[in-house]
């Protein structure tokens, strides 16, 4: 912390004034490895949308070090993007299937489309007649979430004339699971249930359902491939008692000022004011860095273990701490306060909110400033962060 503290201060000094994403890389693939080691199966990382926030390339190529072979993003530009930074021997998944996107360019990149529907089944297969090799792709297959995947009337249509699998390799069979929260729950086990007989009207196919939750929760939904995002980046997505990855993000924010206000100043917008003198710190830290809405009323920041009360609402770039009970002079303009961290993790912040904390870490993640630790092995969004 204090490390990270000296750093802020020098680049609040050098006018960054805004609240810091910092991403522990080491934690990262010390995560895949206990997921890998939990799994009786391969573990594939799902990148998604930037990786949930967290940055594609330096999170993928750091797993990808880890020992990780297959990946899945959401659309074919994300496909693009990872293969030119991963092994070449690395699977991508790409999981909007070819959504108005030429087979060929998924060929060209060596990208499977995860299919839904016949039409692109279709396509695919016409973009490989005549070719030596079929064309790769999955099929998702919709089991009851009623979201995306094929719906069952359609697949059994398919699969009752076996030449539609000319010409295509069926690399994986998919579907999604309704109850992350509960893995427990009979309408998985349903679900379940289906897409295995639903597979067995293709010739032998690896088959997946695991994410994140039902890998802790038993072997038997571990099947061929595992898709985990979230506990890779230390979200704990369902009550989980053996969950043991560890947090991966915290977010900083630097003092911009403090002031001693006197009783009756007002505070913040819509003119709230002190009933007692206090003494405040402004922060670099609003909605435009990722602060969830709600944050500055349900949740605190930290000052080491000293845990401090918002003051008023927040603004875009602005909030106000109570630093009341800090010692005169303990905080100053340029130091930082912790806003997710070791007092109070990604985790406990998405409890306090009563959110997914995936919603806490895609929000910091699509909006505060990166800085990765050890430095990303590729420039992520061209910024040289140092390392800390
Ligand atoms: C996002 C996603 C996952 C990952 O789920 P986590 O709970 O974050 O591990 C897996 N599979 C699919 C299809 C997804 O969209």
């Amino acid at each position: 912390m204090e490390n990270r503290q000296e750093s802020m201060r020098t680049e609040a000094e050098q006018g960054t004034a805004r609240a810091v994403l910092h991403i522990d890389l080491d934690a990262l693939a010390r995560n895949y490895r206990r997921l890998s080691n939990l799994a009786r199966c391969e573990v594939s990382a799902v990148v998604k949308r930037d990786a949930y926030g967290l940055g594609l390339e330096a999170v993928s190529t750091t797993l990808a070090a880890a020992g990780c072979r297959a990946f899945w993003v959401a659309g074919v530009e994300e496909g693009e993007r990872l293969r030119a930074c991963l092994p070449s021997d690395s699977r991508i998944f790409v999981m909007d299937g070819l959504f108005g996107h030429a087979p060929e360019r998924f060929a060209q990149a060596g990208l499977v489309p995860v299919i839904d529907q016949p039409e692109e089944l279709e396509l695919c297969a016409g973009a490989a007649r005549g070719n030596a090799a079929p064309f790769p792709l999955a099929l998702n297959l919709d089991t009851g979430l009623s979201r995306a995947g094929m719906d069952e009337a359609a697949f059994r249509q398919l699969a009752q004339n076996s030449a539609f699998l000319e010409n295509v390799s069926l690399e994986l069979v998919m579907t999604m699971l309704s109850d992350f929260e509960q893995p427990a729950n009979p309408v998985n086990a349903r679900q379940l249930a289906r897409l295995k007989a639903l597979a067995d009207l293709l010739p032998v196919v690896p088959l997946s359902v695991a994410t994140s939750s039902f890998l802790y929760h038993d072997a038997g939904w571990h099947l061929d491939l595992a898709r985990v995002g979230s506990a890779l980046y230390g979200v704990r997505s369902a009550a989980l008692p053996d969950y043991n990855c560890e947090p991966v993000i915290s977010v900083e924010a630097p003092v911009l000022a403090v002031r001693e206000l006197e009783a009756g100043s007002a505070i913040g917008y819509g003119g709230r004011r002190l009933e007692r003198a206090k003494r405040a710190a402004t922060l670099g830290l609003g909605y435009a860095d990722g602060l969830p809405e709600r944050f500055t009323q349900t949740c605190q920041a930290y000052v080491a273990d000293r845990a401090l009360d918002f003051l008023g609402s927040d603004s875009m770039t602005l909030s106000t701490l109570d630093i009341s009970t800090l010692p005169p002079g303990r905080l100053r303009r340029g130091q930082a306060v912790e806003i997710v961290g070791p007092y109070q993790d990604v985790n406990a912040v998405g409890h306090a909110l009563g959110i997914n904390p995936n919603r806490v870490l895609s929000s910091f993640g699509a909006r505060a400033a990166r800085r990765y630790h050890p430095a990303a092995p590729q420039g992520d969004g061209g910024a040289e962060w140092i390392s800390g």
